[in-house]
């Protein structure tokens, strides 16, 4: 018997998600030492994790013979004093990513809908899939590639339980100032909740015209999540950890769909060290400033059109083949993302000084030019 035939059909449909592509992958694809490589494609921290988040994980090892907190208590105690908010307005989850998919379990299924953006992050579309649930999505257009909240909000009805907004925006790295995004939260009915995905807030938390601050919304009872990330500017990728802040009355059913150790031990420890780190986080948000103006400045050289970003990637266009231009620059030792579905764009993340040079060469010698 065909197993497909078991599964429940609209997973047959699930597409599966294409990460960043490993340098162990194109070492041995290109024959390339793995030294000679670097990822620009997965918006990883260039500079490398947090030390006291480093030293931290280091010291839980000694004790991995033990169950997690399953709770989290010390790192949600952690994140609500550095946040200003109770413990009971946060959960926590194995990288955002595990976020997303529980708030889809929680609010999604049959004859529900999802409200995106059609060049956001991918994983709003997959949980929703996975779901069963509709997605609707509403065109981000060229050549700005930025979010028509107008149009999002004319998507929304009665069947609509989740908005997925991120600001920025991955992978287009176009951002919406804190007053539009308040405006719209506000525009939105009660019978949906609000997704503002954050992962990249941090880079621009010196910018506060485009940081919405969702905690007296939160504390009246409106239906938003708020979801942060250790994976990019902490550097703490490879460890999975993330967290929402959001209404109580959200974070107990999320709870009930989240298995009971699923932040490990090392990322608790490391999340917690890495909060305590913000001389860090400072540094690799003025570093990503720069190395955002190197790639800036390339691309003005060569002719290519970008987004605007404020972020640690930079979508920028003019690549008439993507994938193509994503061979050639692995063959040179830069691994960047293509993004076919935006047309012409590669998106890049902004590495260390060495390697956006190395990239911006290897870009060069690829136009020809
Ligand atoms: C990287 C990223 C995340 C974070 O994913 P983790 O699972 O926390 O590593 C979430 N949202 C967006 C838009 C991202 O780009």
């Amino acid at each position: 018997m065909d197993i497909n035939q078991l599964a429940q059909q609209h997973i047959l449909k699930q597409p599966l998600y294409v990460t960043g592509k490993p340098i162990a992958y194109t070492a041995r694809e290109f024959g390339l030492d793995p030294k000679d490589i670097d990822k620009l494609a997965s918006n990883e921290n260039p500079f490398g994790p947090s030390p006291k988040g480093m030293a931290e994980a280091r010291k839980a090892l000694e004790e991995v013979n033990l169950y997690p907190d399953g709770g989290s208590y010390d790192l949600i105690g952690k994140i609500a004093e550095f946040r200003g908010v109770n413990r009971e307005q946060i959960a926590v989850g194995n990288g955002s990513n595990e976020l997303l998919d529980m708030i889809a379990q929680v609010f999604l299924g049959p004859g529900t809908e999802a409200v995106m953006g059609n060049h956001s992050f991918a994983v709003y579309k997959l949980a929703t899939m996975a779901m069963n649930a509709k997605i609707v999505e509403v065109d981000m257009p060229a050549p700005g590639y930025n979010y028509n909240l107008k149009a999002m909000r004319d998507a929304v009805n009665e069947k609509t339980r989740i908005v997925f907004l991120a600001n920025p925006n991955n992978p287009t790295g176009s951002d919406l100032t804190a007053k539009e995004i308040l405006d719209f939260a506000d525009s939105l009915p009660e019978t949906c909740v609000l997704v503002m995905d954050e992962a990249y807030t941090e880079f621009i938390e010196d910018t506060p015209e485009l940081v919405p601050d969702f905690n007296s919304r939160i504390a009246a009872g409106k239906n938003i999540i708020c979801c942060r990330t250790f994976s990019k500017i902490y550097g703490l990728a490879g460890l999975r950890v993330g967290y929402c802040i959001t209404r109580p009355e959200i974070v107990a059913l999320i709870n009930r769909v989240r298995e009971p150790f699923n932040v490990n031990s090392i990322a608790q420890a490391a999340a917690i060290g890495a909060i305590d780190d913000q001389d860090y986080v400072n540094k690799v948000r003025e570093l990503n400033k720069k190395g955002l103006e190197q790639l800036k400045a390339g691309f003005k050289e060569l002719g290519l059109p970008y987004v605007d970003s404020h972020a640690n990637f930079i979508a920028v266009s003019g690549f008439k083949d993507p994938m193509d231009a994503f061979k050639f620059l692995q063959a040179k030792g830069t691994i960047i993302r293509p993004q076919p579905a935006m047309g012409d764009v590669l998106r890049i993340t902004v590495g260390t000084e060495a390697q956006n040079k190395k990239c911006l060469e290897n870009i060069k010698a690829y136009l020809g030019k």
